[in-house]
């Protein structure tokens, strides 16, 4: 049975059924949870909530804490439309929905308004909702979908509200909205389980690790009330529970980050796009989840076909970046392409205008083992045997550095193959997969090498590689090059497949054919091997973000650095052939260095 409490938060409240319990009980800790101030206070009020729950519910009124039905990941969208609310409460206070309305315009708040018009109309109603009754309606209403559903959530809600006291009502609408905002975040409703459940606030990583690996308090809250803290360590990573993203510290130099991972580390390229958690379950079904724990398996069908197609267990969790990947080309595209991908409606239009590919750095579980406890080098291992690489799906570029020039060149040529920068990995034994965690174990080098160019380049063509896929017999990329005066040769400075039109890549091998040798020319200096060689002679407009070093292209060789050249990132055709230049007028070696310099000494933004 549930007592009254007063404004102190006292609740009386015996354990027992769980279907018992009164949801007044929870409203009046939501309400004295508005009025404290200080975290100790919540910790103390939470817990007195908490202590007053019985086990079998105590789940239930976790995730009512967070201001949730179910675990966050599960997707149940409770977010019923104002309106639709403000008419079930019209129904249940008796009054016409325009003066409810009003109502609600006065308040400025629907929950108070509602908690206004329920006195009004019935203030002596006694407290008789059961917590379980008022979640079972509650997913009713989010389940409610199709044709009718609107009419079928005013009803229920209506039918709640109906029966609700006032103070119970205020938190119902704001609950049903989506507007509860009680301002207790996971860690403090963890402490208070501890004080409650195991042997006080100490025991909160455990806790906390426990919540890290499945995303789910009410899963941690049952195993706790369970079998104590025994059964809450006994929790193991498990496919369909997302697990917290490990994350990565920041360091700008080599020889720091060395340090930091004890003198050799692996050195990931670091993609940049959406970061997904991939959960294969034992039926077979396939869930990506963002680190925000969206699910968005419907944004990305064709991720989820290649994952189907390559990933081995028959039940995994896996982790990867999405990137928007033009798999013809090679070519890696800018993060706002993967944005504009996520934003678009029509989904099979937006998988042709922007084609994505996983670049997978992570294996979690795979086959009933918990990888996360193992150190890095095997979860690669295993993350490599599990997945058969595809054009859409591969896995991130890593290398061991043990020396800062080594992890500097390998920092140019991510940049220079169109990443960010570098993932630093330990590999050490205790590299384990920290949950949820920022720690030393990934350090993220990001440095401001980079500069923005925004104008456009005339480059000469002297190579192009062979299409894949889609691009199977015609050009996948061209190999562009700025001219050197001095030397009179054409140096390397990108390659680009970007900005092509089908009908004009399906006419360059033609317009190209004349040009076409079998070996370098002799004024071209490339340290790559295109498919074909050109003798310069074609000039392209190209547009590109920025310029930086690599250790793949020659143009400026040496100049700004030792042993590396200038690239441009993502460069893009503008359509425009430049016919009426010959390759000797194109863009110079030296003028792309001068761009550079100026583009360093520019403060960061501007
Ligand atoms: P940041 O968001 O700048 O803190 O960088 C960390 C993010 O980089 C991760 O959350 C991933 O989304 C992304 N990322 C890209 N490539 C990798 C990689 N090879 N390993 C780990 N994270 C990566």
């Amino acid at each position: 049975m549930a007592g009254a409490s007063g404004a102190t938060g006292h609740v009386m409240i015996e354990r027992g059924e769980g279907a018992a319990v009164k949801y007044e009980v929870v409203a009046e800790a939501y309400r004295d949870l508005e009025r404290v101030s200080g975290r100790l206070a919540l910790i103390e009020r939470l817990a007195q909530l908490l202590a007053a729950t019985p086990d079998g519910l105590l789940a239930t009124v976790c995730y009512l804490c967070q201001g949730l039905i179910a675990p966050e990941f599960a997707g149940v969208d409770l977010g019923l439309a104002e309106k639709l609310a403000v008419r079930a409460l019209a129904t249940a206070a008796g009054t016409g929905a325009e003066d409810a309305a009003a109502s609600v315009r006065e308040a400025g708040d629907l929950g108070q308004a509602g908690e206004q018009l329920l006195a009004a109309a019935a203030a002596d109603r006694p407290a008789s909702l059961p917590v379980a009754v008022v979640v079972d309606t509650l997913h009713q209403i989010a389940a409610a979908a199709g044709q009718g559903s609107q009419g079928r959530k005013l009803g229920l809600l209506a039918g709640l509200l109906g029966q609700a006291t006032p103070l119970e009502a205020r938190y119902l609408l704001r609950l049903v909205t989506g507007n509860l905002r009680l301002g207790i975040g996971t860690p403090t409703i963890l402490d208070s389980l501890a004080q409650v459940h195991a042997g006080g606030r100490a025991d909160r990583p455990v806790l906390e690790r426990a919540y890290n690996i499945c995303c789910d308090l009410g899963k941690v809250a049952a195993a706790l009330a369970a079998g104590g803290l025994a059964a809450v360590e006994e929790l193991r990573v498990q496919p369909g529970n997302p697990v917290r993203a490990m994350l990565a510290q920041r360091l700008s130099e080599p020889a720091e980050i060395l340090a930091k991972l004890g003198g050799r580390c692996a050195a990931e390229y670091k993609y940049d796009g959406v970061r997904v958690q991939a959960h294969k379950t034992a039926d077979g079904q396939i869930e990506l989840y963002t680190r925000r724990l969206e699910r968005v398996s419907s944004q990305f069908p064709d991720v989820v076909e290649a994952l189907a197609a390559g990933l081995g267990p028959a039940e995994a969790i896996l982790e990867g970046e999405v990137v928007a990947y033009d798999a013809a080309a090679g070519e890696l595209h800018p993060f706002g392409e993967v944005m504009f991908r996520r934003r678009k409606h029509g989904i099979s239009e937006a998988m042709a205008d922007v084609p994505v590919g996983l670049f997978c750095f992570e294996l979690l579980y795979a086959d009933g083992a918990d990888l996360t406890r193992l150190p890095y080098p095997r979860r690669r291992a295993a993350l490599a045997a599990a997945v058969t690489v595809s054009p859409q799906l591969r896995l991130t570029t890593a290398t061991e550095a043990g020396t800062p020039a080594a992890l500097e060149t390998a920092f140019e040529q991510a940049v220079t193959d169109g990443c960010e920068g570098l993932v630093c990995k330990s590999v050490g034994p205790a590299a384990v997969y920290q949950a949820g965690a920022r720690g030393w174990l990934w350090i993220k080098l990001k440095r401001d090498y980079r500069t923005e160019l925004s104008d456009t380049a005339d480059l000469v063509v002297v190579g192009a590689f062979a299409g894949r896929g889609r691009r199977r017999g015609v050009y996948g990329a061209l190999l562009l090059a700025a001219y050197d005066p001095a030397a009179d040769v054409f140096r390397t400075v990108t390659k680009c497949g970007t900005g092509f039109s089908d009908a004009e890549l399906a006419a360059l091998p033609a317009r190209l054919a004349p040009l076409a040798r079998a070996v370098r020319p002799a004024r071209v200096d490339a340290r790559q091997q295109p498919d074909v060689w050109f003798e310069p002679g074609l000039v392209l407009e190209i547009l590109s973000a920025e310029l930086t070093l690599s250790p793949t292209y020659t143009a400026a060789w040496g100049q700004l650095k030792d042993d590396a050249g200038l690239a441009m990132r993502f460069p893009r055709f503008t359509g425009r052939y430049r016919d009426d230049k010959a390759p000797e007028d194109a863009t110079t070696t030296g003028e792309l260095a001068g761009l550079y310099r100026t583009a360093q000494r520019k403060p960061a933004g501007s």
